[in-house]
Formats: structure tokens, C-alpha cells, sequence
């Protein structure tokens, strides 16, 4: 099991759904992703908080194996994040979003997490990305999520930030704003001529594409009876996907995508990280194994 370093946001979030109104959940892009890659690989989180986030969240965080040390306690409140979701949770709008310590946020990698080999940028500013960046050592494998807000705010940093990063993952709506292309396969091209080798275009309740010089892979996503709560869905799949390249190597990119649906998946069952805690190694396996049953013929 390789070490993964995860950076992003540690959030309360308040998420308004079909389900009722959900105020000051934990969240945050890095707390879905390390909760999803825990199972799989050893975390090491990087992010900030302020001095009302709870000891027990960073318990919880602690007990499903998370390395915390790089999480820093800042004078402030913590970020939090207010959205509201359309009945049928295939779109959402950003009522509030209150940066409090992160709008000051340094990324400060503790020096025995600079040689991690994995490292996820979970979404945050590119300029952030790029900090974290230029602290680690020759990283074996660098992967970058990112959202409409850099896009529309901060352009030039993402673009220098792509010419730097391996494995971009991004959701469609996201790519297509990005490159000015409509169709799959001129998306991709157009990021893949920004930098990434290799581009993952999330589908949401459609699954993922996966691109790559040579390869094109469609995963689905799992189909489901319900969805309780999509947040952290492309984040948790984005761990899934991650954790399982730093467990098994940087080998078949197709096994971990659809890992990363497997943690996905559950992420979506429950309100906030409700799925993600619960999550046993064997879930994921026996998902993966649905997944196989699914797609073959
Ligand atoms: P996702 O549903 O995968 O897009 O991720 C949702 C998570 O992203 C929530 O837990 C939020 O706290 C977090 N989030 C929302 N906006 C931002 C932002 N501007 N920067 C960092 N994280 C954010």
C-alpha cells in the first residue's frame, strides 16, 4: 500500500435536498476523497480548519487511518459551503460559499509528506494546486480536479496548473466550458492538448469516460434505487480512482476507475460523508464485482 497525499477543502457543508435541509455537515473536497481512498491506500491529508471544527471530527477522520498531521488549525471558521439541489439532484445551485480560513490558506506540506508518490489536488484554487506543487518531490503520480469557479476566476493559474499534472479529472458541463467543445471525444483532445496525459470527464448518474493517448474507457455509473445526496460524489470517486492506483501501482487505469464508481456510488446512498464512514474494503470489492457483472458481455 502506497502513501496518498490528498489536498483540498475540509468544509461545513449545508445542503438543501429532496430529503430536507442538512445545515453545517462535514465536508469538503478533501474529506470526501481521503474517506474514499482510506480503504485502500495510506492517506495523508493537507487542508485547513478553524478552531470551531470539532476534535471529533478529526477522531472520525484519525480512526478510518487518515494521517491528519497536515491538517492545519487557523484562527477563524472554518470554510463552509451552502448549496440547494433540484428535486430530481441532477443539478444544483451555490447559495453561499464563506471562505473564512481558507481565504488566507498557505498549503504547508509537513516535510515527511513531501516524498508521497500519489498526490490528489482535490478542488481548490489553482493558484493553491500550484503551491502544493512546488513542495513535493518527483511525485510518481499527480491528478487534479477542478470546478466552473477557476474556470471563470482563475484561468491562467489552471492552465499553467494542467501543463503540470498527469491525470485531470473534471465533469462534463466543467470540460466543455473549459475547451469550447461540445462533443466527447473534442473535449478530451482539446484538454489533452492543455497538458494532462490522461483526462477522466465525469458523467455524473452517466458514469465516467476515461481518455488516454491510445484508449478511450466508458464506465457506467452503478445504478441505484435511490440517491440520497450527490456532494462529493466526483470527489469520492476521484479518491476511489486514486487509491486504487496507489495500492496496486500506476497499472490499469481502467480497474481504477471503476473502483473510483464503486466508492462513488456510496457516497451518493447517504446524505454527506453518512455512506463514506461506514465503508468496508469488502463493500468496494463487492460492488467491483457488480461492476464486472454489469458491463460484460
Ligand atoms: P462535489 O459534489 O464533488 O463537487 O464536491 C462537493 C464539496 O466541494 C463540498 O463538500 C464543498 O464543501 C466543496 N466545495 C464547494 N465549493 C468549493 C470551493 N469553492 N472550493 C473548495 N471546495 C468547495
Amino acid at each position: 500500500m502506497s502513501e496518498l497525499l490528498v489536498v483540498g477543502s475540509v468544509a461545513f457543508d449545508t445542503i438543501h435536498n429532496h430529503l430536507g435541509s442538512h445545515p453545517r455537515i462535514l465536508g469538503g473536497s478533501a474529506v470526501y476523497a481521503s474517506l474514499a481512498a482510506s480503504q485502500l491506500a495510506s492517506v495523508r491529508l493537507v487542508g485547513v480548519v478553524g478552531k470551531d471544527f470539532p476534535r471529533e471530527a478529526v477522531d472520525m477522520l484519525r480512526m478510518r487511518g487518515i494521517d491528519t498531521t497536515g491538517l492545519e488549525v487557523a484562527n477563524g471558521e472554518t470554510f463552509h459551503w451552502e448549496g440547494r439541489y433540484a428535486d430530481d439532484l441532477t443539478s444544483r445551485e451555490t447559495i453561499q460559499t464563506d471562505l473564512n480560513v481558507f481565504a488566507d490558506f498557505e498549503p504547508k506540506i509537513p516535510a515527511a509528506f513531501r516524498d508521497t508518490p500519489y498526490v490528489m489536488l482535490g478542488n481548490i484554487a489553482p493558484e493553491l494546486q500550484l503551491c502544493v506543487l512546488e513542495q513535493v518531490e518527483n511525485p510518481q503520480l499527480v491528478i487534479a480536479d477542478t470546478m466552473n469557479l477557476w474556470i471563470d476566476t482563475a484561468l491562467d493559474a489552471l492552465k499553467e496548473l494542467l501543463t503540470r499534472v498527469d491525470i485531470l479529472v473534471i465533469n462534463e458541463e466543467e470540460a466543455r466550458q473549459l475547451t469550447g467543445y461540445h462533443h466527447p471525444l473534442a473535449v478530451a483532445e482539446a484538454l489533452r492538448v492543455m497538458g494532462p496525459e490522461t483526462v477522466i470527464v465525469k458523467r455524473g448518474e452517466y458514469g465516467a469516460l476515461l481518455f488516454l493517448e491510445e484508449d478511450i474507457f466508458c464506465a457506467p455509473a452503478y445504478p441505484l434505487k435511490s440517491v440520497a445526496d450527490p456532494t462529493g460524489a466526483g470527489d469520492s470517486f476521484a479518491g476511489g480512482f486514486l487509491g486504487y492506483l496507489a495500492e496496486n501501482g500506476h497499472t490499469d487505469l481502467r480497474q481504477a476507475v471503476i473502483c473510483g464508481s464503486s466508492t462513488a456510488s456510496f457516497c451518493v446512498q447517504d446524505v454527506g460523508i453518512g455512506a463514506l464512514v461506514e465503508l468496508s474494503r469488502e463493500d468496494i470489492e463487492s460492488r467491483i464485482r457488480d461492476f464486472r457483472e454489469l458491463t460484460c458481455f
